[in-house]
């Protein structure tokens, strides 16, 4: 087949692809999916006679693009479709049909599955709208519909699709109703909104992107996102693979085969739709941080720990899509830029900058070469200014010198069309120089529309090229952020020897007694159990009870007021520390029960209040540990900078777990007071890997108890001694009855 991509781009590695995953023998379907995206065989049931229908639309595509099998369009009361004969039914049809191609009226869909199911047809995309999108009844059709497939042992992709597509010449099938064929390429594409899809499909087409494949997945009834990303995991058509959704199904299903893929091949995501977590934000700091951030902080922390790249528009994913599609992955962030303007080149080095990429700094020999090629006002530091009047040959010139350079990553043409010298004249040669190099090479050409129409009219698969320097900086900013991830080793999930029984019975004594929270007292000793150090604790009952125990402790103490309705017990002057004896206690809780019922607005002031007496841990840093659940993705682990003021500072980050020991390191590398752990001003650094281990332990601590709500440690004392931590406040609440126990959506 034609090869819209450099070899050198090819990140499939054949040892790998031949040990594993489907071994396509020719002439059979290995994998049920085949029958779907390989047909040998279509039905179109629903195929119609009147232009500007779907089931006309579909049939005429199949054919324009010159689908490489048979074609048979179905409807009982046309004798022939579009030049072909047709068929009443599916089952009428005499030869073996692989894939039917459903466009009927949602009450006829089943009855057309039974023919389906008739003739042994095994593979379905359901175009068909009026399902689970709309409604009760939609629901109702589609619950009968995913029955009805599955009792025929079908794969169905759909319904409410606009279809699929593989360019494959051994395939070349176009079943979708956009206006525009597609081009041979790459890049496997996933859709999940159909009108966004055909949007997609014509842009594709405009900047000239070839795809391995186009698959709108509309209702993931049967079909499912992850299975179409293990579909195209070792799919030596598929380089790149770019991804729309608008929902998550199985996060967890999804991580592990992302993480797996994206170490081959890149992921690019654009995820829109915002997460459902902190509606109950209010109780906990967790809760309200995830609420807060107003962002997406799950999407992010699941893409960001399954090495897929994160984008945030449409246009941001062609972008870097046209980046990777078409340069080798660089081997490190340094970038060199060549320009015949100013401004731009500016722009873009601020933009890179902003973006982690470093700017080069060239050999001596390197400045000297340019310095032989160009007039004497030019600049040959990065960027490299060669002024406006450079032609093709000086452009080849210095972009083969600073390809050259060792210290040279990779490269970014600026091109502002001077009057004399046409875009179109430079862009030959860079092409020329990319394979030698084996570095990324993208320009940005300052000119008009019509120029790229012209462009990719006249030199099919060129370079990437960019009309702004900001979106060539971005795209090549992710080609090394993807290079950082390819290189970097995943990590070990770690399972620690805990007591998770011991764990389980106080959270069923806790529901037994019909409570939806476990105490202060209650939640440090569960941390405990998973083996996260607390600090000495004793709970008290009344003040009666303090002042009993009083003489028996070890001091300076500390005493803080607890009651199911103090969420922040500092707010209601609820804890004095560094209490020095018996007497001092006293008092000490004779002013707590007056602050807090002061808080509470003197009606009950003393009611159900209890105390929890602590050993005083002086010194230490605050840091927060939290755990919160989201409604589609699950258990959400947060770190961060913690303490009383943990909301006002914000500086926490979240990850989806388990965590893998490397995760947990970068959850407390990547806040923003990282330094203050490692020590400032002269103060020894905390044990990195040693909290890591902690945060490994809440990891396991939220994937092993369920019944968990949320749940949060703040704060967390670490010191700088070896492994020395201590928790002093904790808060568990459990799940309800009806909440966050919903199934999760597919993918
Ligand atoms: P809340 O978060 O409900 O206001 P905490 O128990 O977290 O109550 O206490 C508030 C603050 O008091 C903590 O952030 C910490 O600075 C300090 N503190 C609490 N317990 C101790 C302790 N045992 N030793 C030292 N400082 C403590
Ligand atoms: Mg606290």
């Amino acid at each position: 087949m034609t090869c819209r991509v450099p070899p050198s781009h090819r990140t499939l590695d054949p040892q790998r692809h031949i040990t594993s995953g489907f071994i396509r023998k020719k002439g059979t379907h290995v994998n049920p999916l085949d029958a779907i995206l390989k047909p040998k065989s279509i039905a179109v049931v629903g195929a119609s006679r009147r232009e500007g229908s779907i089931g006309r639309e579909i049939l005429h595509q199949l054919i324009e693009f010159d689908f490489h099998g048979k074609l048979f369009p179905v409807n009982p009361k046309a004798d022939f479709i579009h030049s072909i004969k047709a068929f009443p039914t599916v089952s009428a049809i005499p030869d073996p049909v692989d894939l039917a191609i459903i466009v009927v009226p949602r009450e006829g869909v089943l009855s057309v599955i039974d023919d389906c199911g008739k003739k042994g047809v095994t593979g379905i995309v359901v175009i068909t709208a009026g399902f689970s999108e709309t409604g009760e009844v939609g629901k109702k059709f589609e619950a009968q519909l995913s029955e009805r497939v599955r009792h025929y042992g079908m794969r169905m992709i759909g319904p409410n699709c606009m279809g699929v597509i593989n360019t494959d010449p051994e395939v070349r099938m176009d079943a979708t109703f956009a206006l525009t064929l597609p081009l041979v390429g790459r890049i496997a594409f996933m859709s999940q909104s159909g009108a966004l899809g055909v949007a997609i499909l014509n842009i594709a087409r405009q900047i000239d992107m070839g795809l391995s494949f186009f698959v709108s997945m509309g209702n993931k009834t049967n079909v499912s996102g992850n299975e179409l990303l293990e579909y195209w995991e070792d799919d030596p058509q598929t380089d790149l693979i770019l991804m729309y959704f608008e929902s998550f199904g199985d996060t967890k299903r999804f991580m592990q085969i992302c993480r797996r893929i994206s170490k081959r091949k890149p992921l690019l995501v654009v995820k829109s739709g915002r997460t459902e977590a902190g509606a109950r934000a209010a109780s906990s700091h967790t809760g309200a941080l995830v609420a807060g951030q107003g962002l997406d902080v799950a999407t992010d922390a699941l893409l960001e720990q399954s090495g897929a790249v994160r984008v945030n528009t449409v246009e941001e994913l062609f972008d870097l899509a046209l980046a990777f599609s078409k340069n080798p992955l660089p081997r490190g962030n340094r970038l060199a830029i060549l320009t015949n303007a100013g401004g731009p080149a500016i722009m873009a080095t601020d933009t890179a900058i902003a973006h982690g990429l470093s700017m080069a700094n060239f050999s001596e020999q390197t400045c000297q070469e340019l310095r032989r090629m160009l007039p004497p006002e030019a600049s040959v530091q990065n960027p490299v200014d060669m002024l406006p009047q450079s032609d093709r040959s000086k452009y080849d010139a210095c972009a083969r010198i600073l390809l050259e350079d060792d210290g040279v990553d990779m490269l970014l043409v600026v091109f502002v069309p001077p009057m004399l010298i046409s875009a179109m004249d430079i862009i030959p040669g860079l092409e020329q120089l990319r394979p030698k190099y084996q570095k990324p090479v993208v320009a940005v050409i300052m000119a008009t529309e019509e120029f790229f129409v012209e462009l990719n009219r006249d030199r099919p698969n060129h370079m990437a090229l960019y009309i702004f320097p900001d979106s060539a900086v971005n795209a090549l900013a992710a080609l090394d952020r993807y290079r950082v991830w390819r290189e970097k080793p995943v990590g070990e999930v770690k399972y620690f020897e805990v007591r998770t029984g011991a764990a389980e019975e106080l959270i069923q004594e806790v529901c037994r007694q019909g409570r939806g929270q476990l105490t202060a007292e209650g939640s440090l000793r569960l941390i405990g159990y998973y083996g996260i150090p607390v600090a000495n604790s004793v709970a008290a009952a009344s003040r009666e009870q303090v002042e009993r125990v009083a003489s028996e402790l070890r001091y300076p103490v500390v005493l803080k007021a607890v009651a199911p309705d103090l969420v922040h017990k500092m707010d209601a002057g609820g804890v004095l520390v560094d209490i020095r004896g018996p007497e001092e206690l006293r008092a000490a809780a004779e002013k707590i029960t007056e602050s807090v019922a002061r808080h509470r607005g003197g009606r009950a002031a003393a009611d159900g209040l209890g105390f929890l007496i602590q050993e005083y841990v002086r010194g230490g840093r605050e840091v927060i540990v939290g755990m919160t659940h989201d409604r589609k993705f699950g258990p959400l682990v947060m770190f961060g900078l913690g303490g009383i003021y943990v909301e006002t500072m914000k500086d926490v980050v979240f990850r989806v777990p388990p965590l893998t020991d490397l995760e947990a390191r970068d959850m407390i590398r990547q806040i923003r007071g990282y330094n203050l752990l490692r020590g400032v001003r002269g103060e020894a650094p905390i044990d990195h890997g040693a909290l890591a281990q902690i945060l490994q332990r809440f990891s396991q601590l939220a994937e092993e108890l369920p019944e968990i709500a949320e749940i949060e440690i703040n704060p967390l004392l670490v010191f700088p001694q070896a492994g020395d931590f201590r928790a002093v406040d904790a808060r568990v609440r459990l799940r309800g009855n009806r909440e966050e126990g919903s199934a999760p959506r597919r993918l």
